[in-house]
């Protein structure tokens, strides 16, 4: 998950890395320099691997994880891969007497798993090996633990490899070693050699800067130089074992990776998969080459010539690559795809807009203030990842919720960062509170007592009740509040009230809100002459920022202002920001019928037809979040940029609107029930309003049954 686009680069890399496996493979420069094809193809061509395994975790792994169908999904791809492979290459494996070695059951086994059963394929196992690994360290220790682990991984494997002849001089590691061998031919496998690269793509991912061209382009060349003298050292002192791994091929890999992410430009498509098919074809192709040149009697010149073989090679390579996927492309059967969830009716979320409202809101606060951004109930409808994830790549390191298992969600999606409950928590639970990191409000001083006896070192603000008379310890009882500082297994992070009618601009409320935000005022004023450690300070909901945007806090609780909308189309506030909606209700005809003047739809016989008309049926209802009280022309929805009225009663799972008036609707027309359509826009406000709600009644009860889908 990341916002950088700027694939252009990793795409054509691709194809650069693919043909310099097929280098390692045929040895271009052997015919005219030793020392310079050892460079070529031992140190050079050496990062083709790690950039495959780099571009996988690039696109795999993420902080930011749903769950672990990304991974299975990655498994199985690569295991059809390789299957194939293993299929294709049954032949050759053959011919080269591979299937009459002794012990044939282990050493296949040890093949699959580890070495591949054809020279090349060992790339897909430790595909899968280090994927999983990353994966999985990357979950339990975060981006930083698991990289010190895999980069440990990869040392050890360092040890087996171009730096053997120091490892076999110790007798205990020798034997060490030796057994593993008798598991792996070579220590590049997806154990100790894939995982930590793997990692680095995913924190390449979740990086938000590159380096500046010119450091990047430095830092690649000088670390290639090194990575060279320190191949060319090995080689002279003679302590390679094989020639994979280098101490510094990573700090190589992060400067090339960090260089190829700096291409933009529009993505090719298909070179992913036609270096897939370079690299799994060339060694076909090479046995192909000769078997050409014995037929043609040009052995000299297309096999000696290591130059010409070389070229000969990736011609026939990238001629066969073209062809597979011409065939591929032709035999692949083409389904369309639904989302899960999307084909009656959907969510649109706009990150676009998210983001653009983010932005807003900061401008809008105090420069100390940060924006905690509330995201209770599914994120008002809006889906709790989509938004929160968006939301903690877009910074915000604040978050809200009403309840504990809304934090735990957000944990497991892997946001950083203070997460606040809002609501009562059962105490029984204070362990998962600390073992998630969240913080919880403390409701009044006998709930904290409470929660301080589970003997759990739990965070927690102290909610204030100033005058709403819901959650909070009285504003006029400091020793209450004072307390709680003084609670041994509690640590107080904050301190805030909540403004009960901060969306009125009525003289009365005015006053009842400045009344609020005084006593809350007054009662710091009083815990710090107390000696107490004034923790942050927060008052402001959306409307209390917008009506009272001078207030000096550390925070803003921000929900229904973030999702882009007013509560009611009838408020005013003092601040009037730029905000755009971020959701769309959206849906499309199932089918059309024609009713005669006098004839009913729908339950109830609410609506009787007073002409001929045209009705269309729409597979959304009640149940969807659409409000059963914009029955009858109370609600209506927008279809090809025009207004058509909700006919009869709104079914849990149905609808019917009149489109007599509407030209070209069919079945499949969309329509749009909250959003824009052409000139005509729906806002989420009017129809709260015409349901006799608010949005943020209307938006949270969305989603429950509705599928996402989001736009940037
Ligand atoms: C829900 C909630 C908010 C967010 O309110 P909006 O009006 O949606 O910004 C803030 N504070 C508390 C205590 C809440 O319950």
């Amino acid at each position: 998950m990341t916002k950088n686009k700027s694939y252009t680069g990793i795409d054509f890399f691709r194809i650069i890395a693919a043909i310099l496996v097929v280098t390692i493979h045929t040895s271009p420069l052997a015919s005219y320099t030793r020392t310079g094809d050892f460079i070529l193809t031992r140190v050079i061509a050496r990062v083709a691997v790690p950039f495959f395994f780099m571009t996988s975790g690039f696109f795999l792994i993420s902080r930011y994880s749903r769950g672990p169908g990304k991974l299975a999904a990655f498994l199985k791809k690569t295991a059809l891969i390789y299957l194939a492979a293993m299929i294709l290459y049954i032949p050759l494996n053959l011919y080269s007497g591979y299937f009459r070695a002794d012990d044939l059951l282990p050493a296949i086994l040890k093949d699959l798993v580890f070495d591949g059963t054809f020279y090349h394929l060992w790339y897909l196992p430790a595909a899968m090996l280090g994927a999983a690994i990353a994966w999985f360290l990357v979950r339990r220790l975060g981006f930083r633990g698991a990289f010190v682990l895999s980069l440990c991984l990869y040392l050890a494997g360092l040890a087996g490899d171009s730096y053997y002849g120091l490892t076999e001089k110790v007798p205990f590691l020798r034997a060490v070693y030796d057994s593993l061998f008798s598991l792996s031919d070579y220590t590049r496998n997806g154990v100790f050699y894939a995982p930590v690269f793997f990692v680095l793509g995913g924190l390449m991912a979740q990086r938000e800067k590159r380096l500046p061209r010119g450091l990047g382009v430095c830092g690649l060349c000088v670390s290639l130089a090194l990575m060279c003298a320190e191949a060319l050292t090995l080689r002279r002192l003679g302590l390679q074992r094989h020639d994979s791994m280098y101490v510094l091929l990573p700090l190589c890999m992060f400067f090339l990776f960090d260089i190829i992410l700096g291409f933009e430009g529009k993505r090719l498509k298909g070179l992913d998969t036609a270096a897939l098919l370079i690299y799994l074809l060339h060694p076909a192709m090479i046995v192909a080459v000769r078997l050409l040149a014995r037929l043609l009697n040009m052995w000299a010149l297309l096999v000696d010539n290591s130059l010409v073989h070389f070229i000969a090679v990736c011609l026939a390579s990238a001629a066969a690559a073209a062809v597979l996927s011409a065939l591929w492309a032709r035999l692949r059967p083409r389904r369309a795809k639904v989302l899960p969830g999307t084909d009656r009716a959907y969510l649109e979320i706009d990150l676009g807009n998210l983001r653009h409202n983010v932005e807003v809101l900061n401008a809008a606060m105090p420069p100390e203030c940060r924006l905690m951004a509330v995201v209770k109930a599914s994120a008002y409808g809006h889906g709790m990842y989509e938004v929160a994830v968006r939301l903690s790549e877009l910074g915000v390191r604040a978050f809200v919720t009403a309840t504990i298992d809304e934090g735990i969600e957000l944990r497991r999606y892997g946001i950083p960062g203070e997460i606040l409950i809002l609501g009562h928590t059962a105490t029984e639970r204070a362990r998962e509170l600390r073992k998630y990191d969240l913080t919880q409000t403390l409701i009044d001083r006998e709930y904290g007592d409470l929660l301080d006896k589970q003997g759990q070192n739990v965070k927690v603000h102290l909610k204030i009740d100033t005058g709403m008379h819901r959650l909070g310890y009285a504003w006029d009882d400091p020793d209450s509040v004072f307390a709680a500082f003084g609670a041994k297994h509690l640590r107080v992070t904050g301190i805030y009230t909540h403004l009960g009618s901060s969306e009125s601009l009525e003289e009365a409320d005015r006053q009842y809100s400045e009344e609020q935000i005084c006593r809350f005022y007054g009662l710091l004023k009083e815990l710090e002459a107390r000696g107490a450690a004034i923790p942050k300070v927060h008052i402001q909901s959306s409307y209390g920022l917008l009506n009272y945007p001078d207030l000096r806090c550390d925070y803003a609780r921000i929900g229904i202002s973030l999702y882009g909308v007013p509560s009611s189309p009838h408020d005013r506030t003092r601040l009037e920001l730029d905000l755009r909606p971020v959701l769309s209700m959206k849906t499309s005809v199932v089918l059309l019928r024609t009713v005669k003047a006098g004839q009913c739809v729908g339950y109830d016989r609410a609506f009787v037809a007073e002409r001929d008309s045209v009705i269309a049926v729409l597979p959304v209802g009640y149940a969807d979040g659409y409000p059963r009280s914009l029955s009858c022309g109370k609600g209506h929805v927008l279809i090809n940029g025009r207004p058509a009225p909700v006919v009869g009663r709104v079914c849990m799972d149905q609808m019917a609107v009149d489109v007599t008036h509407i030209p070209d609707v069919r079945a499949g027309t969309a329509v749009t029930l909250i959003g824009r359509d052409g000139a005509e826009e729906i806002s989420a406000a009017q129809v709260a309003d015409a349901a006799g709600t608010i949005t943020n009644e209307l938006l949270s009860r969305m989603g429950k049954r509705l599928g996402l889908i989001t736009r940037d």
